[in-house]
């Protein structure tokens, strides 16, 4: 990853931004156990001082994806502290208001040496972070605008794995599929549950949702999708604003069927999709001024951004 410098909570204080030193024999490097975190830091209104969009959520999801790989994990005080004091130290580097933030990676690993295959006897939590700006580089009414490509052969999780939690082992099925889609003039892929081939999972690093008329669908997460903290957002304020949210299966028909389709992530914020291509075949969605996208998209980044008001007790300070 392309980094600017910067500096890493690590071992329990601040360091400069830097490799590390890591057994050949580790747990992470052998047998993969690891998770990792990704929120961001936005520029408060006034320039002073910065919000972080739910950290609570990050530190509880890193808690359910520890205990998953055997390992003891921070507790949520000592996640946010680290977070903060990362943030805090990295302020430099947090780009104006509107036009970026500082995305912060907390990672949790095991770091200790184990030859068989075992959880490792120690374990190592560090924070870094980098300034980012839009993840999808197209843009359609100031929102990316995105073309998935359904990919039926290759999965992402299988019942019974790690898809429910961010394990950083999750990630590895998908890069040679998301480099071919990306060879193919695709944004990004959009995964189906490896049984029947039928129902939508997520994309390579976000959720999904359709909309059809005042319903707004999302597949339930079912243990092999990632419980996404901006898609548990979305479906709040698309209920408080008078939508229907449903959590069910969602299959490709309902997805061909859709008026509007939008993936959510840390990273992508809400990105409407412009087309899903399955089997060679293009379907098209609404995008622009007037979508149920975009009113998400302005409600959820009011609050993350420190322009509406927080009811909700999601941001905290720095
Ligand atoms: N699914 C996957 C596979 C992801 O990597 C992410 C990004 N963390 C998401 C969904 C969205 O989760 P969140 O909204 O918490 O960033």
């Amino acid at each position: 990853m392309k980094c600017a410098r910067n500096d890493t909570f690590s071992s329990g204080r601040l360091n400069p931004y830097g490799n590390i030193e890591l057994s050949p024999s580790s747990g992470v490097l052998n047998y993969g156990q690891g998770v990792f975190e990704g929120l961001k830091a936005y520029r408060k209104p006034d320039g002073c001082g910065f919000l972080l969009f739910r950290p609570v959520e990050n530190a509880a999801r890193m808690q359910t994806g520890a205990e998953r790989m055997c390992m003891p994990s921070p507790s949520a005080d000592q996640f946010i502290d680290a977070v903060k004091e990362t943030v805090s130290a990295n302020r430099r580097w947090v780009p104006p208001q509107g036009k970026g933030s500082l995305y912060i990676r907390p990672l949790l690993m095991g770091s200790g040496s184990v030859l068989g295959l075992a959880p490792a006897p120690e374990y190592t939590f560090l924070v870094y972070a980098a300034p980012v700006g839009n993840y999808f580089k197209a843009r359609l009414e100031g929102l990316a605008a995105i073309n998935l490509v359904v990919e039926d052969e290759v999965h992402r999780a299988t019942p019974g794995g790690t898809g429910g939690v961010k394990t950083i082992t999750n990630y590895a099925p998908v890069l040679r599929a998301q480099l071919q889609a990306k060879r193919n003039g695709f944004t990004d892929i959009l995964y189906v549950d490896p049984v029947k081939k039928k129902y939508l999972e997520e994309a390579s690093s976000s959720n999904i949702f359709i909309v059809k008329g005042n319903v707004i669908s999302t597949p339930a997460t079912q243990g092999t999708i990632l419980p996404g903290i901006t898609r548990g957002s979305i479906i709040d304020i698309a209920s408080d604003s008078g939508y229907l949210v449903e959590e069910r299966l969602v299959s490709i028909e309902d997805l061909i069927d859709a008026d509007e389709v939008f993936c959510t992530g840390t990273a992508v914020v809400l990105s409407p999709v412009l087309s899903v291509t399955y089997h060679g075949q293009r379907f098209e969605y609404r995008t622009g001024a007037e979508t149920v996208s975009q009113r998400l998209y302005k409600s959820l980044t009011n609050i993350q951004m420190g322009l509406a008001e927080d009811t909700k007790d999601w941001t905290v300070e720095v």
